[in-house]
């Protein structure tokens, strides 16, 4: 690997920088975190993004008062490490789906719908026996909205969303831009969703970490390296952190 102090970082969030929880809005942010992302992107002359399908607005709630140049909403949203944002409104052609995964959620005890206007999350984590029939669900609704959108597969959800931006065009667009440019990328996540960031990444003769894949049966990643958890990644970040100070 290339020496840390030429690093940009990209940084997915549920399962790599904080657990997972039984509902998306049931999770739990460490408060030592924000102080250690703050600490390596001064390290890094600010090259350190979150990649996530979450809002941005959300992210900055995590890790308040900290406004990291991030990736809301899989890149619907994008902030620059000038500060400005760019938002794609994936949220017109959604209407008749949302309806229809309305009535599937509310039919299916246990599941959850999380509208995020521009994409639509189905959790079906309480409730594990919905999964066939939330896939019917979702598959049927993908078809109607035609070829520009895709389910995109995540840790007991299923979500509808553009085909583009995703994490490849994400990593793209801050390798496009200060202080990435000219920088070697690393991506550090745990879904399949990071496998188009850790493609994008080694396209630029970077590296790609996964988090806590050993957990997962039957599912392989394209990553060069592997953390066993967001616990061993804290610790790996700490070292990363105390690497560049000390130089
Ligand atoms: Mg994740």
């Amino acid at each position: 690997m290339s020496p840390p102090a030429s690093w940009a970082l990209f940084l997915d969030v549920d399962g790599t920088l904080i657990e997972i929880a039984d509902a998306p809005d049931a999770v739990h942010v460490d408060e030592h975190v924000g102080g250690l992302l703050a600490r390596l992107s001064g390290c890094l002359n600010g090259a350190l993004a979150l990649a996530s399908g979450r809002p941005l607005a959300v992210l900055d709630r995590f890790f308040a008062p900290l406004e990291l140049p991030a990736a809301g909403l899989h890149g619907l949203e994008r902030r620059s490490a000038d500060g400005h944002v760019n938002r794609t409104d994936g949220a017109l052609a959604l209407g008749p789906a949302r309806r229809e995964l309305e009535r599937f959620a509310a039919a299916h005890p246990g599941t959850l719908l999380e509208d995020k206007s521009a994409t639509l999350a189905l959790h079906y984590r309480r409730a594990a026996d919905a999964e066939t029939e939330a896939r019917e669900v979702m598959e049927r609704v993908r078809a109607s909205l035609g070829p520009a959108y895709g389910v995109q597969e995540g840790k007991m959800v299923l979500e509808l969303k553009p085909h583009r931006p995703n994490k490849r065009t994400v990593v793209e667009d801050f390798m496009a831009e200060a202080p990435f440019r000219d920088r070697v990328p690393v991506f550090i996540g745990d879904d399949i969703t990071d496998e188009d960031g850790f493609a994008a990444a080694q396209g630029y003769g970077g590296t790609a970490i996964v988090v806590g894949l050993q957990r997962e049966t039957g599912r392989t990643s394209n990553a060069q390296y592997g953390l066993s958890g967001v616990r061993e990644l804290h610790r790996w970040l700490e070292a990363l952190g105390e690497r560049l100070e000390s130089r």
